[in-house]
């Protein structure tokens, strides 16, 4: 019996470590949280498998550590998903333990997630670590498999057979859940760090937006056709001098979300370096290009002095569009140089090879400003 819960113990193992794969930190992802109980299911099944006959119709195996591995990690109703193909293929075998395997899984299920609901909407937190609070899983496994009096007493054996299995069982089930659930923590935990690590390697820290490194790693798989458009803020050394360095902080803060704000979820925005950004609009075509361009004119113009809290202020941006494809030198001395027609031609505009075009006159643009108030 020990060498066959042994044997279960190490496919448990095997069988998390490659489900964890499909694990990921923050709240369950509507993709792969099916993708995830099936295959639990599938470890569950393997295990059943392999379980042991203790008696005619009594099947010892570590099944239950799947549901409950399930249950803590997304909720009750996680762990029951799992726990039914279980339930159904145990059924099929039949035999006296059938009733009480059936109340063991639910059993498990339940209480296993009680601390987490019935279904996880929160983020995962580093904190939930079974190695130091070994007593809940022996707490679950404790009371969940009593269940295997009922099954001996059905089957009609004597019961130092039963609190042999029980004890045996309950063991056996705490560590699995200890050393599946560490493993499963462990692999949430790299993948944490790794997207804290990508942030600080790929966000800009000021405001948020993808820095100039991301910006030279997304260069080359823009959806073609694709357009880059360079921005850089007019006379901001002027919102510096006039309001100090922090105000000036506060206005890029500020353009860096109303410029993600101002276009698709797909397009990427970059802080290239001081008040300059860059805006990647994939698979556009010219017209919505210049369209989008006269869009986040107009957010800037309109949105960010009053946002920043600079009243009669007006923060504009000028910008260099031009079509991204082939070289990088290439595409960013071209848009520089847009950028640098569009300041001779007076700021608060865009410029491309074949036209102009600018963001709202001064006058209508203290009209829209106000218009939100009436
Ligand atoms: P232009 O319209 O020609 O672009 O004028 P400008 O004043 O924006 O251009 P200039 O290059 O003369 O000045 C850019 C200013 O941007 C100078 C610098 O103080 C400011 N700046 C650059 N990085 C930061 C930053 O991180 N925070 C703040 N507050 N200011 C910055
Ligand atoms: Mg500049
Ligand atoms: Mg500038």
């Amino acid at each position: 019996m020990l060498n066959e819960l042994l044997l279960n113990l190490a496919l448990l193992m095997a069988g998390v470590l490659l489900l964890a794969r499909l694990d990921r930190p923050g709240p369950p992802q509507p993709r792969l949280l099916p993708l995830s109980l099936l295959g639990a299911s599938g470890l569950g099944l393997l295990l059943m498998y392999n379980a042991v006959p203790v008696a005619p119709g009594l099947l010892l195996d570590l099944r239950s550590v799947v549901v409950a591995l399930a249950a803590q990690r997304y909720g009750v109703l996680a762990g029951l998903a799992v726990a039914l193909p279980l339930a159904a293929y145990r059924w099929l075998l039949g035999g006296a333990g059938v009733g009480p395997a059936l109340l063991n899984l639910v059993l498990v299920a339940v209480l296993a997630g009680s601390n987490t609901g019935w279904l996880r909407r929160v983020p995962w937190s580093p904190d939930d670590d079974l190695r130091r609070q070994w007593w809940v899983p022996l707490r679950v496994f404790a009371v969940a498999n009593l269940a295997v009096f009922p099954g001996f007493a059905l089957a009609q054996r004597p019961l130092p057979d039963a609190l042999l299995t029980y004890g045996a069982l309950t063991l056996f089930s705490s560590v699995g859940l200890v050393v599946a659930h560490s493993i499963q923590q462990g692999r949430l935990r790299a993948a944490q760090r790794t997207l804290q690590l990508e942030d600080l390697a790929y966000v800009d820290s000021l405001t948020g937006c993808a820095n100039r490194r991301r910006f030279e790693e997304d260069f080359a798989h823009a959806r073609q056709p694709a357009y880059l458009l360079m921005l850089d803020l007019d006379h901001f050394k002027q919102v510096n001098d006039s309001y100090g360095h922090e105000v000036g902080d506060q206005v890029l803060v500020i353009v860096g979300a109303t410029l993600r704000g101002a276009v698709r979820t797909s397009d990427g925005v970059y802080r290239l370096g001081g008040e300059e950004f860059a805006v990647v609009l994939g698979e556009c075509h010219e017209d919505a290009a210049f369209a989008v361009a006269e869009h986040i004119l107009r957010c800037v113009q309109l949105q960010v002095a009053t946002r920043a809290q600079l009243p009669g202020e007006s923060v504009t941006v000028s910008g260099g569009l031009t079509p991204l494809s082939g070289d990088r030198a290439e595409v960013l001395r071209a848009a520089d140089e847009q950028l640098y027609r569009a300041k001779a031609a007076g700021r608060n505009c865009v410029a491309a090879m074949t036209r102009v075009v600018r963001g709202l006159h001064p006058a209508r643009a203290m009209t829209r400003t106000s218009a939100p108030r009436h």
